[in-house]
């Protein structure tokens, strides 16, 4: 199993692994991404919002510009509640920029999936679609990934992506336990709403549901959070009939100022229903195979923190991996679990305590308790409203990290980057 150079095998061409792969080229280590669909590129996919520590790391790869130029413009987050009643309404994402620097970016996933495809100089040497990992070995200096069709690749380390698979104290497998979702969700996008004012991110809080739309004035994107009725532990996948029927049954949610989620009937161009489900795993690696993004932990997508917490993640090991292979070009399984264990370590309770936001947020804006719907809807926006909770979001920003290797020079806005110490 021995090569000459260090050679990481990446699962999974979603956001995730293709965020790593453009982390990877830019520590100069030899990677290739498997991907077990024929393409990588889709047409469809949720709103992901792009928090400035994000915006950051990809201004330091290059892809800033493009990122800008593909993104919704968004100005102003407004809060309503189920009847109508405004709970706040604040410039949130413009002040986002004054305070860090850079832009929050609320960025469609086929168009986050094509910048950072395209960000990988040769994406056609560099991901192998119709890939399907079956199994993994280890030895102790390389590991062998055998594919569905027979192939087999080599290298020194698997960085699953894949969210099929999970860590174990003996090695890594195939998932067998699914975190719990008590939540579901409808996404999708639709054309221009004319009803609805473009550049506002709306939110809607009421009993057992959550609403959340923007729109740029050509395309809009949304998605309707219900809370189940029982807790699941399985995945979804939801049948032309099912989605209809969820979407009938939601008509009556108001959305925005006089817009219902029926009226989304004649704009919508494509919709998803879903589980959500909520947690961060025990063991995010095993010798020479470590996990990212879903594989180690989910959440439900009212935060927008998912993507943006997975590409912390990237950054960190890119990090490490590129601090362990500058002393060390051909690492043992135990320098390289050492730097893993470091990973685990810190994202794990990073990634945790923005888990905790995400489990508090959407069970407060889905009404489920009486202190939380208080909290929301009257002592938040009266105390801070969406400009101090740009504030408070702040915090966790600037904490962010960016790419030890790459001399850089940060844009600064009011709230200075934090420095932070691995
Ligand atoms: C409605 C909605 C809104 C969201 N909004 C936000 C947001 O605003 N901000 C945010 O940060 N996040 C958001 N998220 C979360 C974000 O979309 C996810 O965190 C992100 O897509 C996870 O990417 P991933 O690459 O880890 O996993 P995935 O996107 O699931 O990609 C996994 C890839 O692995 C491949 N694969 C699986 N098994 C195998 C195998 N055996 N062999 C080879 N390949 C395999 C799959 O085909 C897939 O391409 C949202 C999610 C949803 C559903």
């Amino acid at each position: 199993m021995t090569s000459d150079s260090f050679r990481a095998i990446i699962v999974g061409a979603g956001p995730t692994g293709l965020a790593l792969g453009n982390l990877l080229a830019a520590a100069n280590i030899d990677f290739i991404i498997l991907e077990r669909h024929r393409s990588v590129i889709t047409e469809s996919g949720a709103c992901i919002m792009l928090w400035p520590h994000t915006t950051r790391v990809l201004d330091q790869l290059g892809l800033m510009d493009k990122a800008v130029r593909s993104a919704l413009p968004l100005d102003t987050k407004t809060v309503i509640d189920c009847n109508g009643k405004q709970v706040s309404s604040d410039p949130a994402f413009r002040l986002i920029e004054q305070n860090h620097g850079y832009p929050a970016l609320a960025y469609p996933r086929p168009e986050l999936i094509k910048l950072l495809y395209e960000g990988l100089e040769d994406h056609m040497s560099k991901i192998k679609t119709s890939s399907y990992i079956q199994d993994i070995d280890m030895d102790v200096d390389g590991v062998q990934v055998r594919l569905k069709d027979g192939n087999v690749e080599r290298g020194s380390l698997v960085i699953g992506c894949d969210v099929e698979r999970e860590a174990t104290k003996d090695g890594i497998a195939v998932r067998e336990h699914r975190h719990i979702a008590e939540f579901e969700c409808l996404f999708g996008s639709a054309t221009s709403i004319s009803e609805v004012p473009a550049r506002v991110f709306w939110e809607s809080h009421g009993p057992g549901v959550a609403t959340q739309m923007a729109s740029d004035g050509l395309t809009c994107r949304f998605s309707i959070w219900k809370r189940l009725a029982e807790p699941v532990e399985r995945k979804r996948t939801s049948t032309e009939n099912e989605t209809e029927r969820f979407m009938e049954k939601m008509g009556e949610v108001l959305m925005a100022p006089g817009f219902y989620a029926k009226d989304l009937n004649k704009y919508c161009t494509w919709k998803r229903l879903v589980y959500q489900p909520e947690g961060v795993a025990e063991q995010w690696y095993h010798d020479r195979i470590v996990l990212c993004g879903e594989s180690v932990a989910q959440m439900t997508s009212i935060n927008g923190m998912g993507f943006n917490v997975a590409f912390q993640s990237a950054v960190l090991l890119a990090n490490k991996l590129h601090a362990v292979l500058k002393s060390d070009p051909k690492p043992r399984t135990e320098t390289l679990a050492a730097a893993l264990a470091d990973y685990e370590e810190t994202r794990k309770t990073e990634t945790q305590a923005i888990s905790k936001i995400s489990v508090y947020y959407i069970r407060a804006a889905t009404w489920s308790s009486w202190p939380g719907r208080v909290f929301i809807d009257y002592i938040l926006p009266w105390f801070w409203g969406e400009t101090g909770l740009v504030r408070k979001l702040g915090e966790g920003i600037s904490k962010g990290r960016k790419l030890d290797f790459i001399h850089y020079e940060d844009k600064v806005g009011k709230v200075p980057w934090e420095r932070y110490s691995n």
